[in-house]
């Protein structure tokens, strides 16, 4: 791959979850320009990807907001400080640039050089865990989707849903609304979920409306790979039978993968980056870490812990890129929201 040519900036976050979004705004009030990275290909992190329509009731001054509303939220407060997003990418590599600055490097080949680096990673890159159906690649986006990010686009399509965990439970209850037709297979006739769910599953299952495959697995996928006919299932016995669909929704949980920054050196405890609790700095100068991936005694993974902890990782990098400039704290109510340029400030 060619090199591309290296964006220059203050602070590169890594990770678009909640915590690296409120990052931006933190940073951007100190006048730090910000670059930010997820290997997923939309911001939002947990919050998107895994229960965009669940309400969270613990985000100070909202009694209930739905996390893919929150996420709005926070790109919106995000925005007067121009991010530039790289989406859909991974940071692969972050090495020493020289004079305190590194050289950050993705999946894709984009090159960021910052001043300091906020890791807000989450539990790390996550990707769904793919069952193992032959060609199932030529589907997924299309006919096959591992998250639910509109529950509309599934209005009178037939929907199978799999496996037995709580998200298929959670979303054949949701989907039977309005889908034509759902059906929930899972190879066991006991499933893994909220006991009240499962009871009303079974329950419309019985009143005709939805259907319930069970104990059968998943083996093979018809269609044209770019629209499915048919996901076809058997038992162990091998007894196949064939389900119309035109969407497949596999649930077999998340791939949780600490991935490259594992490998940068930092002091790590159980896959999370141990910190200095008051800055959120890491074992590495101008390396912080915040939000979930981050860990110190008595630590809360919260959304809300993480907010905090972006507002310290600010402070102490702008400590860090302008350790001259005399600093007067003002809330956000005196000095209202700051432009930041399109340059770095360093
Ligand atoms: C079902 C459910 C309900 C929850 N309810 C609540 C609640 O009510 N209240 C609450 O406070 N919390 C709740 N949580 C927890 C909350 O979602 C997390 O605390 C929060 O998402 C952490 O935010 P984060 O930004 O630190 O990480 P994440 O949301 O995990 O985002 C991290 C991002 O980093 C990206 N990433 C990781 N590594 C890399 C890399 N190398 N390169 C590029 N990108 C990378 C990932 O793709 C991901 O998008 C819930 C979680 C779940 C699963």
């Amino acid at each position: 791959m060619a090199k591309q040519p290296t964006h220059i900036t203050d602070v590169v976050i890594i990770g678009a979850g909640p915590v690296g979004l409120f990052a931006i705004f933190e940073c951007g009030m100190l006048r730090l320009k910000c670059h930010v990275v997820d290997t997923l290909d939309m911001i939002g992190g947990q919050c998107t990807a895994l229960y965009p329509e669940k309400p969270i009731y613990d985000i100070p001054a909202y009694p209930k907001i739905m996390a893919a509303d929150l996420i709005k939220q926070l790109e919106e407060q995000a925005e007067p400080f121009n991010p530039t997003y790289h989406l859909n990418q991974q940071v692969e590599k972050v090495t020493p640039s020289g004079h305190g600055r590194f050289e950050v490097e993705t999946s894709t080949g984009t090159r960021i050089n910052a001043g300091a680096i906020i890791i807000a990673a989450g539990v790390g890159a996550f990707g769904p865990n793919r069952p193992p159906l032959p060609g199932i690649e030529d589907y997924e986006g299309k006919s096959v989707f591992y998250f639910v990010k509109n529950r509309a686009q599934f209005k009178d399509k037939r929907v199978v849903i799999a496996v037995g965990g709580d998200s298929a439970i959670d979303w054949t209850l949701s989907l039977y609304e309005i889908a034509e037709r759902v059906t929930l297979v899972h190879r066991r006739p006991k499933f893994r979920a909220a006991p009240e769910n499962v009871a009303r599953v079974h329950e419309l299952a019985e009143s005709g409306h939805l259907d319930l495959v069970t104990p059968y697995q998943l083996i093979r996928l018809e269609g044209n790979k770019e629209s499915l006919d048919a996901v076809i299932v058997s038992t162990l016995d091998g007894e196949e039978k064939s389900i119309p669909a035109d969407v497949l929704l596999p649930f077999y949980g998340l791939a949780m993968n600490l991935g490259p920054i594992a490998q940068w050196g930092l002091n790590l405890d159980h896959n999370h980056i141990k910190v200095d609790q008051t800055t959120c700095a890491t074992s590495t100068p101008g390396i912080y870490a915040v939000g979930d991936i981050a860990t110190y005694p008595s630590k809360l993974k919260l959304i809300l812990t993480g907010f905090a902890e972006s507002a310290q990782s600010a402070h102490a990098i702008r400590e860090q890129l302008h350790p001259d400039e005399v600093f007067h704290f003002e809330y956000s109510t005196t000095q209202g929201v700051p432009t930041v340029s399109e340059e770095s400030s360093a």
